[in-house]
């Protein structure tokens, strides 16, 4: 038999870093003709586990397997690797799965060092976004090899938006002609069931429905063009048709990926609330926050009929903060923020009255030379320069969110201060960095990833420091596929250690 030597006595990283690792110096589990590899033997019909994942042995090295009982997370595994034999204990499909990953990385030829591993994940919803709009460069292969790193590096979620390239039968003339195939929807949907994410599809309810109002049939479903001549992206809120048409949509791409608990429907970014002479009327009573927050609850009611439990971006709420009481509860609000890089943070973003970015007057002052990278190049990029603490007194809006500002108030603010708003009025948060968003800042022509590194761990700090249940990094704008990968890694290395 041919045998290679390990060729190094160090053990090799493993992303995401384990929780708990005590490897033995040298010594090697010598497992011979033990293989990792998911294609071999799982057609005999040997049992789901083994189908997810399977194992085997030829010179009978003993391996064994059992359920973890009182393990600290339904995820978590345990794995004691001597050089007689491999003890694999696990919580779930998903626990023994993640062992599973952790031995292949572990591998060095077919030895594997010996030790004790104890691992669990720090948050249970830890997942990744892609926009799969025509514009973007994704092909099928490109979506099915991120689905896969994502499992391979112990995500568990994936938040898909296709926007005009799902394949739809009830609006055939919506899909564009790079959209995928059922074929290729089914394939997304095994990759996922073979590494055990869950997919959350994206379907906008509102605003961002621009590929739908490229059609000039489909314009009677939409907010009247803005005064400029641009058409409006946004579905009118008070046309029952409209709301018709995005259950159906909806509702075609539930049952493309019908093992998701979750239905995200955007919300995020309506631009033309009020345009219309009927929205108008009634934001003229009533107020454009009444007219968002009582479509939303239409929308979430509907979703919560088909089975799911619906999510939104939160900008629209934060910008009528007094609103929050009137959203129902079980909404839960994915707060999107990707200039935030550190806690406490010299810049916050904003939403109240209408403000974006921004940065206290006292930071500006000698032209941001007291910030460090990559916080001084954003505050020079992004920011508005405020008197925080006049902008936190500025309306009853803001004073709702004072609270939450910090001990640093009024030179920096506590990071992602919005998330302990929404937490205190009941709600359920998902917190929402990103590796590719507003890449404005661009260095050398490639995204600044110093900046987006630093968002996502900021925000993986703030999720499991406040218990939040998930967090999901999104991903925007037309890079190639291949640059999300390094952001991909960074928010499963975050969310699942300590
Ligand atoms: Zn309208």
């Amino acid at each position: 038999m041919r045998k290679n030597l390990p060729f190094t006595v160090t053990a090799p990283h493993v992303l995401p870093e384990m929780r708990y690792c005590k490897l033995e110096n040298g010594k090697y589990a010598d497992t011979a003709e033990f293989f990792l590899d998911k294609k071999a033997d799982c057609t005999k019909g040997k049992g789901r586990l083994e189908k997810l994942f399977p194992f085997r042995q030829k010179d009978g090295f003993p391996f064994l397997v059992e359920k973890w009982e009182n393990a600290p997370d339904k995820e978590g595994y345990f794995l004691e690797i001597t050089t007689e034999k491999i003890v694999l204990k696990f919580a779930s499909a998903r626990g023994y799965l993640h062992a599973c990953r952790t031995l292949k990385q572990l591998r060095n030829g077919s030895f594997i060092p010996c030790g004790i591993i104890e691992d669990y994940p720090a948050l249970p919803l830890r997942g990744f976004h892609v926009n799969l709009a025509s514009c973007r460069q994704f092909e099928e292969d490109d979506v099915r090899a991120l689905l896969e790193k994502a499992g391979k590096f112990k995500l568990n979620t994936f938040l898909l938006e296709y926007n005009e390239r799902f394949p739809f039968s009830s609006h055939p003339a919506i899909s564009s002609c790079n959209a995928f195939t059922k074929e290729d929807v089914r394939s997304f949907e095994k990759i996922c069931a073979e590494n055990a994410i869950e997919i959350i599809p994206l379907v906008q309810c509102l605003g961002h429905n621009a590929h739908i109002n490229r059609l000039e049939e489909y314009g009677k479903y939409f907010e009247p063009d803005f005064p400029d001549g641009r058409k409006s992206a946004q579905l009118c809120p008070l046309n029952e048709e409209s709301y018709t048409l995005f259950t159906t949509l909806a509702e075609e791409i539930m049952q493309a990926h019908p093992n998701g608990k979750y239905l995200h429907i955007g919300g995020d970014e309506a631009r033309s609330m009020g345009a219309c002479p009927k929205c108008q009327e009634y934001v003229q009573k009533y107020g454009e926050g009444k007219l968002y927050v009582e479509y939303i609850n239409k929308c979430a009611a509907f979703v919560r009929n088909c089975g799911r439990i619906p999510i939104i971006w939160d900008d629209m709420l934060s910008r009528h903060p007094d609103l929050m009481e009137k959203m129902d509860k079980d909404i839960v609000i994915m707060v999107w923020d990707y200039w935030t890089t550190s806690d406490p943070s010299p810049i916050t973003v904003f939403r109240p009255a209408g403000r974006g970015i921004v940065t206290d007057k006292s930071m500006a002052e000698g032209n941001f030379a007291k910030l460090e990278q990559p916080e001084k190049l954003i505050a020079e990029t992004f920011a508005r320069v405020e008197e925080f603490e006049t902008l936190a007194e500025s309306n009853e809006g803001s004073k709702i969110f004072s609270t939450y500002l910090g001990k640093d108030f009024p030179q920096k603010c506590t990071a992602f201060p919005f998330v302990d708003l929404y937490k205190d009025k009941g709600f359920t948060v998902i917190g929402a960095p990103t590796t590719l968003g507003n890449t404005v800042d661009d260095i050398y022509g490639l995204p600044n990833f110093m900046r987006f590194r630093k968002n996502i761990f900021a925000y993986a700090q703030k999720c499991k420091k406040y218990s939040l249940s998930g967090m999901i990094t999104t991903s925007w704008y037309d890079f190639p596929p291949e640059i999300l990968e390094m952001g991909l890694i960074c928010t499963a290395n975050d969310l699942w250690t300590k």
